[in-house]
């Protein structure tokens, strides 16, 4: 099965990848985590890439369609992949067209994990963190028992700058802007799966699992 999987940040995205792929024993192909990689290890790859990344800035398209065309071509992705983070452009979707049509291959389903703003901005802004112990607390999945107080330690939780209303509605606005043109491209194409993400994770995964079910193969 050949798939790609989409979802703003705070979707699940990464939660609903680890089971999918678990599941059907196909690998996770996450452009992100090739580019981390590569700057681990210190290889060329990972000397383009790392200005771009550290600017949040996107990876030039000949790099990043180079590394998925590689990638893609490995003898592991015979029988499907789940690719992640990729695309991210109309470019980029039009160039994994291209490179699965050379390998004879095709999408069978883009995933898409729905779910609202509104509940977004919730989920990405609800983090806290202990000023003494750095404990880490989140106001709807994991709340502290005391108001604005560390269970463990007692100390004063704060808001980290990067959590703050202001730069996450822009982070979301930055990612919106960036998916919509995507999602109406797949719409056309007939790949497109919204999958409704306001639910328990595993009821999503549910719903996932019984999408891919009838891919048999
Ligand atoms: P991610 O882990 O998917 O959020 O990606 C982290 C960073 O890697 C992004 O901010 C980009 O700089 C780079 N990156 C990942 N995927 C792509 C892609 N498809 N096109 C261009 N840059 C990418």
């Amino acid at each position: 099965m050949n798939l790609v999987l989409m979802g703003l940040p705070g979707a699940g995205k990464g939660t609903q990848a680890e089971q999918i792929v678990e599941k059907y024993n196909i690998p996770h192909i996450s452009t992100g985590d090739m580019f981390r990689a590569a700057i681990k290890e210190g290889t060329e790859l990972g000397l383009k890439a790392k200005s771009y990344m550290d600017e949040g800035a996107l990876v030039p398209d000949e790099v990043t369609i180079g590394i998925v065309r590689e990638r893609l071509s490995k003898v592991d992705c015979e029988k499907g992949f789940l690719l992640d983070g990729f695309p991210r452009t109309v470019a980029q979707a039009e160039a994994l067209e291209n490179i699965l049509e050379e390998l004879d291959k095709k999408i069978d389903y883009v995933i898409n994990i729905d779910v609202d703003k509104d509940i977004l901005m919730e989920r990405l802004t609800g983090r806290r963190i202990c000023k003494d112990c750095g404990a880490t607390y989140h106001l709807i999945f994991n709340p502290p028992a005391e108001e604005g107080k560390c269970d463990r330690c007692g100390g004063e939780l704060y808001q980290r700058a990067d959590d703050n209303e202001e730069t996450v509605q822009n982070r979301l606005d930055v990612n919106l802007k960036q998916t919509e043109p995507l999602l109406d491209f797949y719409q056309q194409k007939g790949y497109l799966k919204n999958i409704q993400g306001q639910q328990e994770i595993d009821k999503v995964f549910e719903d996932i699992d019984e999408l891919l079910k009838g891919l048999n193969r």
